[in-house]
């Protein structure tokens, strides 16, 4: 991690945020989203930085998009997740992706299993490399996911993570399975796949793209089960993924993929006169959004000509139009853009008219 050394001793510790997920899950207690329905469903887009060795695919700071499922312990959602993360990724255009799987179970299953590979790994300590022998030493997970060739050779011998876990651990892992089969994604089982901190537990999963070599892997993601706690939160299972943007972007340019574009022609727009107006008109254009209906204004614009002439221009259907007297009053005017007949409508009813009118 890049840490910020603070200038006095008290001085608050920093660092430049290496991923999305524990931000995210501070949000959530933050903001006292568990009292919310449950699960609640996150994403989340922007640089993250980690103080790792450059090289081709591995950046300093590099971009994640990350979706969060926070709530739901199910096996369903970690199968839902990467159905999601499928999706995106077919939806771009993407071929010959493949996704690899495994499970690490929950923790008390992973101390024994810890326990097995390191009773594995002491005699055999002088052929490994010195990077893995201080994993040994600090977090003996992270031995299965070296890269060196040597201990590759060893771990074809050491034991399994699935050899180790419980039943209930294993009911997860085949249900996730199951539904991958279910939803028709094939997978590979991947016994080094794995997360070396405590708070991840049962599902991993990585996306790779048709490049081969370790840097390769598109997307990644897992089941956090004790994080929201270890955060100070209650005991709350949750579930995620990120995706490397930067990579993806390299996995779209060297499979030549012309990625469609995604056109949401907005079917509302609101007009607004005066600055009272502009204000409602904000609202009411995130409450259309909030009900799924793309909306479009123009606040730089102050004539309401010119508001309804770019309404035209783009074959917008509806406009709503608010002007003083409608502040005051509570109303909108509700006007259809095909043949200019307008109608006023109370605040109250016109998400139920303008979803009507739609759905004709
Ligand atoms: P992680 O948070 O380590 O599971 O990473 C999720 C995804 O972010 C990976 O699958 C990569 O696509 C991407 N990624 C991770 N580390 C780097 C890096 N140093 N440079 C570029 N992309 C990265």
């Amino acid at each position: 991690m890049y840490r910020i050394v603070p200038r006095e001793e008290e001085g608050e510790k920093l660092v430049l945020r290496p991923e999305g997920t524990p931000n995210v899950v501070r949000a959530y207690l933050e903001h006292g989203m568990y009292v919310k329905p449950q699960p609640v469903k996150l994403f989340y887009l922007g640089p993250v930085f980690r103080y790792d060795r450059p090289q081709a695919g591995r950046f300093r700071q590099f971009s994640q998009a990350g979706v969060e499922v926070i709530g739901d312990g199910g096996a369903l959602t970690d199968a839902e997740l990467i159905a999601l993360l499928w999706k995106i990724l077919g939806d771009i255009g993407l071929k010959g992706l493949t996704v690899q799987i495994n499970t690490i179970g929950e923790l008390t299953c992973r101390r024994k299993y810890i326990e097995k590979l390191v009773e594995y790994f002491e005699p055999r300590k002088v052929d490994l490399p010195e990077e893995d022998r201080l994993r040994l030493k600090r977090n003996p997970l992270r031995i299965l996911d070296s890269k060196n060739e040597k201990t590759r050779a060893m771990l074809s011998e050491a034991p399994q993570t699935v050899d180790y876990l419980c039943a209930d651990c294993l009911k997860h892992f085949k249900e996730v399975l199951e539904y991958l089969d279910e939803l028709e994604i094939a997978y590979d089982l991947n016994p080094y796949l794995v997360r070396g901190l405590d708070y991840y537990s049962h599902t991993v999963f990585e996306v790779y793209g048709t490049e081969s070599g370790s840097q390769s892997a598109l997307a990644g993601g897992g089941r956090y089960d004790y994080l929201v706690e270890l955060l100070g939160g209650p005991k709350t299972p949750a579930v995620g993924f990120a995706i490397g943007l930067e990579r993806l972007i390299h996995e779209v340019l060297i499979q030549e993929v012309s990625v469609p574009e995604q056109k949401i022609s907005p079917k509302v727009i609101v007009i607004q006169l005066g600055d009272a107006a502009k204000k409602l008109a904000l609202k009411i254009e995130q409450q259309l959004w909030a009900e799924g209906i793309p909306a479009t204004s123009a606040m730089g614009k102050s004539s309401i000509r010119a508001q309804l002439k770019l309404a035209n221009k783009q074959a917008i259907p509806y406009a709503l139009i608010i002007g003083q007297k409608e502040v005051f009053s509570g109303t909108v005017i509700l006007r259809d853009m095909t043949d200019g007949i307008q109608e006023t409508i109370s605040l109250k009813k016109y998400l139920d008219v303008i979803k009507k009118k739609l759905g004709e």
